[in-house]
């Protein structure tokens, strides 16, 4: 596993640091070639409608196939890649094979395409995503980038002009892990997002936390008055679906309708209303 490879607990001046140290500083260097070696591939994990069940699009999740070290996890090698400069090598890549995998698809669903605020934080970021569709043909209505809410805290007016340009292009944009960051409310209402997605850290401790249900359900109420539809990611169990649709959350995503897969057909197990 790649776990513990980085990411580890870091103590000043124990032995094992230097090896973590240069464990980060090799996985680095593979970074470099990894995208010109083929080691890398996406998974897709649909996305369902939750009132008609329908599915609606697939997220589009990176994998890295090391040459020792098996399959890396993006938590343990994207803040690296980041680090670097790498993930816009990277990024792009992922943008690129997205679109070209999601022509091969045998309906016309949605691609949503994690970035990184690194490349969002590019000038020509939106001249990147043009580039991509035209080169792909890939229509734009088809794409939905996700960023997180630390791509817009840093330079609000640059993020705003960024985000008008990639919507004036007909290309969505949600907000990821919704939740766990900085933006304030007024940051939300301002930004014209699409979608915005719940951190499935709520979702799955909503049995036992009264708190965390709060926070979905004013998540909910937030996205109602702001007209923006939510989606509540980490859906594993029957029951986590049934109090979403109570609450009425309009789409979902998570291991109870399917685990990332190689081909979105195969990713499938299960309809909403089952
Ligand atoms: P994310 O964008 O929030 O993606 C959702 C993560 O939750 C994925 O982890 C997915 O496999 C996992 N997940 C989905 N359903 C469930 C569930 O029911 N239960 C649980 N416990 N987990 C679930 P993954 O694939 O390991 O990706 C982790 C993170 O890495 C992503 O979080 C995203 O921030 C980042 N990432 C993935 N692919 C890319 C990429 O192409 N570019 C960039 N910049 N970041 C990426
Ligand atoms: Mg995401
Ligand atoms: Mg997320
Ligand atoms: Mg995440």
């Amino acid at each position: 596993r790649a776990k513990g490879a980085v990411g580890e607990r870091i103590c000043t001046y124990e032995p094992g640091m230097d090896e973590t140290a240069r464990q980060r500083r090799q996985l680095a260097n593979d970074l470099r070639n990894a995208v010109d070696r083929h080691e890398f591939t996406l998974l897709y994990q649909p996305q369902r409608l939750l009132q008609t069940g329908e599915l609606s699009g697939y997220e589009a999740l990176l994998r890295w196939h090391h040459p020792r070290r098996g399959v890396i996890s993006p938590n343990d090698f994207i803040p690296i890649a980041e680090e670097t400069g790498e993930i816009l090598t990277i990024g792009a890549w992922v943008l690129r094979q997205a679109c070209i995998e999601a022509q091969h698809w045998p309906k016309e669903q949605k691609v949503a395409v994690n970035l990184s605020p690194v490349q969002f934080r590019q000038a020509d970021l939106a001249d990147t995503v043009r580039a991509i569709l035209l080169e792909t043909g890939l229509s734009p209505r088809r794409l939905e980038l996700e960023i997180t809410e630390s791509a817009i805290i840093a330079d609000k007016l640059r993020a705003l002009h960024c985000l008008r340009q990639i919507k004036a292009m007909g290309v969505s944009v949600a907000i990821d892990d919704f939740g766990t960051g900085y933006s304030s409310l007024d940051t939300l209402h301002s930004f014209p997002f699409d979608k915005i997605k719940i951190d499935k850290s709520f979702l799955l401790r909503a049995e036992n936390s009264a708190q965390a249900r709060a926070i979905i359900r004013a998540v909910l109420a937030l996205g109602k008055s702001l007209e923006i539809p939510v989606l509540a990611e980490g859906v594993e169990t029957e029951r986590q679906l049934e109090v979403l649709q109570k609450e009425g959350c309009e789409e979902a995503q998570g291991y109870y309708f399917g685990r990332p897969a190689r081909a979105p057909s195969l990713s499938v197990s299960r309809a909403a209303n089952s």
